[in-house]
């Protein structure tokens, strides 16, 4: 059952009656911001619908797949016992050497959905070889961390090759030769162009969130990397939406591929949508600050526009006793690294972030999203509340919107 919200509580706190700070000021949309598309507020407001597919019976067990005993080992070690919809259905015609197509949300289980037939093709053979690109660093981390999980023990090498990191031990880690590349299509470029990459044969392309990195302007870069990849390879794409620029770019590489879609509609079906209505800056601060003082707001992401706007809100937040890191480009690597852990480690429970830096962020407790600021457009919005209702929980997104 979900409990009622109660946006217009004033509950006080110690924590909330100290040291309030009126300063807070929501900062003009800047010029070099793109301007935002209009979206009714009605688009945020609806009511979670767990989907049938939570309750899916798939037709396949891990146990039963064709697939080595050490990463069924590794994938029960991980709980993962039964397979979910994407992968029950994209998983057997991978290994028989199908290319794949996969349409869906985030928070399906579709990293395992390409990490399991990849590392299948990788231990069967030696001589294969794997890049996977992925929009953000935070994506192509996770990547690994999951891949890692599930090869446990057969000291498959890997290397990830992303911006705002070190070169140096990039560069180490492709001496190794790895068998695995996971990067973001800027810096996996960037050694293309050293000559400290060689991708002739790697023989398994994966594309994670097509439509983010078309979206980020990754398009040519993508391009340019799968065709210096091998022309025997196996293709894995995964992308929550299915336009014609992301059925062009994957169309025209990969063949015969095999499609599979469990997208259900255009949100997160089991995240519970409000607005929350404000008519001054004082009163949106007031507001946001009540809500994340409510016992059911356990974990937090709270998105705003800019880097500065983040920090501000951040530092509101702080002066007025709630704990929360703020995350955006601007921060380093190992910095964005610290929080995200903190994050999920509940040493924080509020993250005030930029898009850019929350994309594929997976941190399965997350009990609201909060727009302060609404998003640029509809497909950032479903992006945002993609971070909350994972792992088959209800969880809530509530936008500000002035009245
Ligand atoms: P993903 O969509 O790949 O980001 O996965 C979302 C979350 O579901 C991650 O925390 C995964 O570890 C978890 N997960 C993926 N597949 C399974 C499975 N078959 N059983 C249990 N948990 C899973």
């Amino acid at each position: 059952m979900s409990k009622k919200i109660v946006y217009s509580s004033r509950r006080n706190s110690a924590r909330g009656r100290n040291n309030r700070s009126n300063g807070y000021r929501q900062p003009q949309q800047r010029s070099r911001q793109p301007k935002k598309a209009y979206i009714h507020p009605s688009k945020f407001i609806a009511k979670a619908k767990p989907q049938a597919h939570l309750e899916y019976n798939p037709k396949h067990n891990f146990a039963d797949l064709p697939i080595k005993e050490l990463v069924k080992q590794n994938l029960e070690a991980m709980g993962f016992i039964k397979p979910s919809i994407i992968q029950d259905q994209t998983i057997p015609a991978a290994l028989q050497g199908k290319d794949v197509i996969g349409i869906a949300d985030t928070g399906t289980g579709k990293t395992a959905a390409f990490a399991v037939p990849m590392l299948e093709r990788l231990l069967s053979n030696k001589m294969s070889k794997a890049i996977i690109l992925a929009p953000t660093r935070e994506l192509a981390q996770q990547i690994e961390h999951e891949c890692y999980k599930i090869s446990k023990g057969s000291n498959l090498k890997s290397a990830v090759l992303i911006g705002g990191a070190s070169m140096g031990l990039q560069l180490r880690q492709l001496k190794q030769n790895p068998r695995i590349i996971i990067g973001t299509p800027g810096r996996t470029k960037d050694h293309l162009e050293r000559g400290t990459l060689d991708l002739s044969d790697f023989d398994i392309t994966v594309l994670d969130e097509v439509d983010r990195m078309l979206d980020m302007g990754f398009v040519h870069d993508i391009s340019q990397i799968l065709k210096l990849t091998s022309p025997n390879r196996q293709s894995f794409y995964f992308s929550a939406t299915l336009d014609e620029r992301v059925r062009s770019i994957i169309e025209s590489f990969s063949k015969d591929p095999v499609y599979v879609s469990v997208k259900s509609g255009d949100t997160s079906s089991n995240v519970e949508q409000d607005i929350v209505s404000y008519s001054s800056d004082m009163e949106k601060l007031e507001k946001l600050h009540n809500l994340l003082l409510l016992e059911s707001v356990t974990k937090t992401v709270v998105f705003d526009d800019t880097k500065r706007s983040v920090d501000r809100l951040s530092r509101a937040l702080e002066e007025r006793g709630i704990a929360s890191s703020a995350i955006h480009g601007g921060k380093t690597q190992s910095q964005r690294q610290r929080i995200l852990r903190s994050f999920k480690n509940n040493e924080i429970t509020v993250l005030v972030a930029t898009d850019v830096a929350a994309r594929g962020l997976d941190v399965a407790d997350v009990s609201h999203v909060i727009n302060y600021s609404t998003p640029q457009s509809y497909e950032d919005y479903v992006h945002r509340i993609g971070r909350t209702g994972r792992a088959n929980k209800i969880g809530y997104a509530l936008t500000f919107i002035e009245a």
